[in-house]
């Protein structure tokens, strides 16, 4: 395969163009001898650039090819019959189109109408020729699309000069609409299309064609603490480095030199490397691994040294996909996979790893990324004791504010973060901001609340609990009963004799313990009445079920005088309406929570729904 330019074969300069939007940094890529770059000025602007022209006046298109030649343009066509100019535009697609403007039955500004209504020809660059000086005509001519004017007589240095001027700014143009501005490389959509011609390419010769999807570690963190220059600076010097690594592969695909893959950015600090016509599949991962070697000497940014590892996902076509979209995509997956795998790693495509959707590993990386960046917060929600409608305290309800999602609901990323075992990190997070907070409270002296903070599975194993709860009950100077625990019963039924023996420690140590969601789980009465427990919260779906369901109603009466039987203070979550707290007072019930006192708000918000109540009930 010949190197390719980046930019579609527009006419391009014998000796450099003057108006490339960036002629160093890793544009480099593409001085492979066709020279789209490179700054001294404009010589002889050549090559095959078609230029055509339209002119009732036979005389006129004569002189005019006859500058042109002169001025190193031999490809020339015109028309002297307005009439059928735009077919012939049509069909010969110039690369820049003279257009006459007094014209017979069909004017230069019909023509020029046309030529911007048409898809296919709406950026070709036109410069109009009149010996019409009249402002009007300009301003009209300007206003549908003219490039740029000449005047009639027409001077030969002024042509070439229009002439090159006018092809130097479509090839600008053209890179721009091809090219990321920031390094030179190829953009998604080019990176795309040209995928999409290997793939095809492929297809018919029986080619393997591999994808490589980089995408940078930390690079966010880097961007967000250094600011958008460093962070830039950042990106033009792995572009740098991209290109080097992937030209310096010559001993991978088959005629290297000729063919180093095309490199593109995709998008922030996402870039993609196409190999084509890989000899062998696992050549691809020998171009990762110079990647991920170049990658490794610090990158200087400021006077600063910084380091930054690359996760690499790679595709390979057929196996991995037969177009263009599904072999992207899944080089992406195998990415977050690398991903998870920390530092610098590598991963091929499997199609086990699609199993787990792509959102699905997106949300789990960025997960573990929430709590470096602080996009953690607990919001409070209310108890309020039933029989004088005072706050006694709040749970501590996890919130996570996605920068791109918005608010994400614990309900969606627990689960993750359990599976994936973040959840021990985020728990610890969730203790000490809920520690912090109920000693803030107690100094700032009002009757002290009560923190209730949800307990996930792995949190408790390995007395991981009372490891991380020790020092913070000490350094906060927290009173007894402080802090409440709410575990499940399935999670407390693990292993029950090790969670009677563990309840005990976690009380010794001043906590206070809740079972959450009773009655969804399957309780054995045996053990309930072991289980060191201070609190009982009904599972809100039989709350909700209340006034409707004479079932619900009775399990919610049972839990209570089970409750009460036990010595267990009873907590109703989930209550909407004042028939369920009615009921609930009837039944004798301690505390609730729900929607119809107030959601889980924010600590400023909490702190003043507290106030009011205090003002309301002194
Ligand atoms: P949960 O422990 O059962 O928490 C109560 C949930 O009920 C909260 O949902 C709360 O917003 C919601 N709720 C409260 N009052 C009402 C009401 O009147 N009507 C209705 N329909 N819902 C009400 P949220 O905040 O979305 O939390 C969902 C679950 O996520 C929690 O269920 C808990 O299991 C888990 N979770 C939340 N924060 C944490 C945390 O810090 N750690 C762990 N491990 N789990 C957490
Ligand atoms: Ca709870
Ligand atoms: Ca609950």
């Amino acid at each position: 395969m010949k190197p390719q330019p980046i930019s579609e074969p527009i006419p391009l300069f014998r000796d450099g163009a003057t108006a490339t939007p960036n002629s160093q940094g890793a544009a480099a890529q593409n001085s492979s001898g066709t020279a789209t770059q490179n700054s001294h000025g404009a010589k002889a602007p050549v090559l095959d650039a078609t230029v055509m022209m339209v002119d009732d006046e036979p005389m006129m298109t004569d002189v005019i090819q006859a500058y042109l030649e002169e001025a190193g343009y031999p490809r020339f066509v015109s028309t002297n019959d307005p009439i059928g100019a735009l077919e012939m535009i049509r069909r010969e697609r110039p690369s820049l189109l003279l257009l006459d403007l007094n014209m017979p039955h069909v004017s230069g500004f019909d023509i020029l109408q046309a030529v911007r209504l048409d898809k296919e020809l709406q950026y070709l660059p036109v410069i109009v020729l009149t010996a019409m000086t009249d402002a009007a005509s300009k301003l009209k001519a300007l206003e549908l699309g003219a490039s740029e004017f000449l005047a009639k007589p027409v001077d030969a240095s002024e042509l070439a000069l229009r002439v090159r001027n006018s092809l130097a700014f479509k090839i600008y143009q053209d890179r721009l609409a091809t090219c990321d501005p920031l390094t030179g490389l190829p953009n998604r959509s080019t990176f795309m299309h040209r995928l999409d011609a290997e793939l095809s390419r492929g297809a018919r010769d029986g080619e393997v064609v591999g994808l490589l999807h980089i995408d940078l570690n930390r690079f966010k963190q880097i961007n967000d603490t250094l600011g958008h220059g460093a962070g830039d600076q950042l990106l033009q010097l792995v572009a740098e480095r991209l290109v080097a690594s992937v030209r310096g592969t010559d001993t991978i695909a088959r005629d290297a030199r000729s063919n180093p893959g095309l490199i593109s950015r995709l998008g922030g600090d996402e870039f993609s490397v196409l190999l084509s016509d890989l000899g062998r599949e696992d050549h691809a991962a020998l171009v990762a691994r110079r990647i991920r070697l170049a990658m490794q000497a610090p990158f200087q940014i400021d006077r600063q040294e910084l380091f930054v590892t690359p996760s690499i996902g790679i595709a390979v076509f057929p196996g991995d996909g037969g177009d263009a979209a599904t072999l992207l995509k899944n080089a992406e997956v195998a990415m977050y996979h690398a991903k998870q795998q920390g530092a610098a790693a590598a991963e091929f495509y499997r199609k086990e790893l699609n199993v787990r959707s792509l959102e699905r590993l997106k949300l789990e990386n960025a997960l573990r990324r929430a709590l470096e960046r602080n996009e953690l917060e607990l919001y409070y929600q209310p108890k309020i004791a039933i029989l004088t409608g005072h706050i006694t305290g709040a749970e501590a309800l996890l919130r996570w504010n996605h920068p791109e999602l918005g608010m994400v609901s614990p309900t969606e990323f627990i689960p993750i973060a359990e599976e994936c075992g973040l959840i021990v990190d985020i728990g610890e997070w969730v203790l000490r901001t809920a520690c912090e907070q109920a000693a803030r409270w107690e100094l700032a002296g009002h009757p002290p609340l009560t923190i209730s903070v949800n307990v996930s599975r792995p949190q408790l194993a390995q007395n991981r609990l009372i490891d991380v709860l020790m020092p913070l009950q000490r350094s906060n100077r927290l009173g007894r009963n402080r802090i409440v625990l709410e575990l499940t019963e399935s999670l407390l039924m693990d292993d029950a004799e090790a969670s009677i023996r563990m309840l005990g420690t976690l009380r010794d140590m001043g906590l206070a313990l809740s079972l959450d969601d009773f009655g969804t789980g399957y309780s054995s009465l045996a053990y309930l009445k072991r289980f060191p427990l201070d609190e009982l919260k009904i599972d809100r779906s039989f709350i909700h079920a209340v006034p409707t369901s004479p079932a619900d109603a009775a399990i919610v009466k049972t839990v209570v005088v089970l409750a009460r039987s036990l010595g267990l203070r009873v907590v109703a979550e989930g209550v909407e309406t004042e028939a369920q707290l009615r009921y609930l007072a009837e039944l004798g019930c301690d505390e609730y929570q729900g929607f119809l006192y107030s959601r889980p708000v924010p600590v400023a918000q909490f702190e003043l729904l507290r106030r009011e109540r205090l003002a309301c009930t002194a």
